[in-house]
Order: C-alpha cells, then sequence, then structure tokens
C-alpha cells in the first residue's frame, strides 16, 4: 500500500535538501504519494522534445509498439523478475469475491476498518520496464530472419522504490531500441547505440561518463549475480552527476542479456541457436529531470545549440547580434 506523505510537523527533524529539491515546484505537483508524481507543462514539452529528438535516431527497419503499463503476470514470472529483484515488483490486486463478499470489504472500509485483507492478485502486474512484452511477441513469429529484429518500445513503468529524490520515481517512463538477433547483431546494436547516445547526451549538453553498472538483484545472492554482471560486462551506464559527483543518476543503460530472453521464449535465431538480446533504455524522467537541473527551468535561457536539437523556436531574430538560436 502506499502511505500518503503528511506533512512535516514542527517536531521532524529538518530534512538536508536534495540538490534536485529546488526543480519540484517547476516540474511537478504532489500526488500523496512519493515517487509518484502529476507532472506540469513545461516537465511535460520537455519529455516529448526529448521523446522526439530519440525517435529521429531510430534505425531504419525497427518496428514501432507502445505498451500499456501492466502486462501479463505469468509472461513477468516466465521472465524470472522474481529470481532478481521481487522486492521491486507491483502486482494489479482487486476484489474478486462474490457481491456479498465485495460489499462486506466497502462495509469493513466504511467502518474505518480494512478492505484490503480482501484483495487477491489479478493476472496482471505493473510492468517493471519497457521491453519484457517485446520478447513473446517476436517469439510468435517464429524463426528469426538473417540480422535479427529491432523494436522501437516504451512504456510506464512502475518500481517499488518509493524515495523523495526527484530521480527516483516508483512511476516513470521508459523507452527502449531492442535487438534480437545472434550474437554478432547484439553485439553490433549495442556499439552502435553506446555511440549514438553518447552523441545524444553531449548535443543535450549534459555532463556525464558511461561505466559498467550491475542490476539491484535482490539479497546476497543477487550480490554474487551483481558482481558477475559487471564482470562480464553485461550492462553499462550513462551516468549524470545530478546531486554529486560520487553518486551519479543513470539516465540511460545498455543491456546485453546473452541468450535468456531467447531460451525463455524459445526464439531462434538464422543458424537455429537461442537468440540473443539487447536493449538501451533511455529514463525520460531522469533525462528530462537532468536537463532541468543543467539548464534551468527558463528555457529560453538554455543554450541556443540545445535548443536546436530540442527543435524549440529560435528566439526573436531581432536580436541586434543576428544571434537567432538564444
Ligand atoms: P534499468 O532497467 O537499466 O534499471 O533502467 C533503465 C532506465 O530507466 C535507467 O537508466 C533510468 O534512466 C530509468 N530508471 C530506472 N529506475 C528509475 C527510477 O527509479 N526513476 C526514474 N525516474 N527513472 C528510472
Ligand atoms: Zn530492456
Amino acid at each position: 500500500m502506499n502511505i500518503a506523505v503528511l506533512p512535516s510537523s514542527p517536531e521532524t527533524a529538518p530534512q538536508i535538501a536534495d540538490p534536485l529539491d529546488h526543480l519540484a515546484d517547476k516540474l511537478f505537483h504532489p500526488m500523496g504519494s512519493d515517487g509518484v508524481y502529476a507532472r506540469t507543462a513545461l516537465y511535460e514539452g520537455v519529455v516529448e522534445r526529448l521523446a522526439a529528438l530519440i525517435t529521429s535516431h531510430r534505425e531504419t527497419g525497427t518496428e514501432v509498439m507502445r505498451f500499456p503499463p501492466v502486462m501479463s503476470r505469468a509472461q513477468l514470472e516466465k521472465s524470472g523478475y522474481l529470481k532478481s529483484f521481487p522486492n521491486l515488483l507491483g502486482c494489479v490486486c482487486g476484489l474478486h469475491g462474490t457481491e456479498r463478499e465485495i460489499n462486506a470489504a466497502v462495509s469493513r472500509f466504511d467502518a474505518g476498518g480494512d478492505w484490503t485483507s480482501s484483495l487477491s492478485p489479478a493476472d496482471l502486474v505493473l510492468s517493471p520496464a519497457a521491453c519484457y512484452p517485446v520478447y513473446p511477441i517476436a517469439a510468435s513469429r517464429g524463426p528469426l530472419p538473417k540480422g535479427g529484429l529491432r523494436f522501437d518500445v516504451a512504456a510506464d513503468c512502475f518500481r517499488r522504490e518509493p524515495s523523495k529524490h526527484l530521480d527516483r520515481l516508483q512511476s516513470f517512463r521508459m523507452r527502449e531500441y531492442v535487438c534480437i538477433g545472434t550474437p554478432d547483431d547484439v553485439a553490433d546494436f549495442r556499439e552502435r547505440w553506446m555511440v549514438r547516445a553518447q552523441a545524444i547526451a553531449r548535443d543535450l549538453g549534459l555532463t556525464f561518463r558511461v561505466d559498467y553498472a550491475s542490476d539491484p538483484f535482490f539479497g546476497r545472492v543477487g550480490q554474487m549475480k551483481a558482481v558477475s554482471q559487471k564482470q562480464q560486462q553485461l550492462k553499462f551506464e550513462l551516468l549524470i552527476p545530478l546531486r554529486s559527483e560520487e553518486q551519479p543518476t543513470a539516465c540511460m543503460s545498455f543491456n546485453y542479456h546473452r541468450e535468456h530472453f531467447g531460451t525463455t521464449w524459445g526464439i531462434q535465431d538464422t543458424n537455429g541457436e537461442p537468440a540473443h538480446t539487447g536493449c538501451v533504455a533511455f529514463g525520460m524522467d531522469r533525462l528530462a529531470v537532468a536537463m532541468f537541473h543543467t539548464h534551468g527551468t527558463d528555457l529560453p535561457a538554455w543554450p541556443a545549440k540545445v535548443r536546436e536539437i530540442m527543435g524549440m523556436q529560435p528566439l526573436a531574430t531581432a536580436d541586434a547580434h543576428g544571434e537567432g538560436w538564444r
């Protein structure tokens, strides 16, 4: 259950201000739960322009799919998510009983009691990443063509990590390019995107570095998985120092899943081997927060080159120096 945020009382110890907090009023409206926010027009405009910029870099032959914020629970279970991140998963629950049982739950609530004890899980989970639903769809198409398949996917994602930090949302937008093919297809794809994504970040005027990374695998066994993931260089992240150099924020990730999804879903490459897969993920909300953190909330004051790359109108060219894009 989400817990409503209570206004801080005078007794509460003063919190150390986070370097991103000053952006909150301009970008978000609170919705009563940490990490779940309504977005302002200013913020959403930048998210849309970032999405368009990423679209402009889409490779030819890439199939576009947009997913809802929920996906099949059975498919996520089969993908092995519970083995790695059970603590982050959000599951859809409903009142599935008889009319009498449902009314009893509502009556309990009306009497100040707990209605949620009558909930039972539905066949849906909240999607924790945008690419999970694409693998079973690809599998249904039979063996891969030469060169493999590439997809452009996006979804509102959920991870149960309540936080007051504006770069750690529970509900956030993820855009991904996905490659399903031979090991070489996927290695080439990831190489290309690691170069291209850094060019995009540079164009956006962002300060960043790319480094090996590991996913936040759950528990003690998870720590071993994280070490192995780093050793095998299966994940890289584009890191932006939003709150500090020491603890930068991952705004994009470049992932190689080896044959995990190919084996799970029975996808075969042109050689009859289990397909390999990889994805490049863009955290749309983190990128937008990074843009405001870097360039401020006054869009006309953003660097001319950045405005241009974002497709923003040139400012009045009446400028005596004829600078145009300001
Ligand atoms: P990954 O699957 O690599 O953990 O996530 C892909 C991308 O989604 C990350 O690089 C990041 O940009 C974004 N992302 C992951 N977790 C969060 C989060 O808690 N909040 C926000 N706003 N974005 C996230
Ligand atoms: Zn992915």
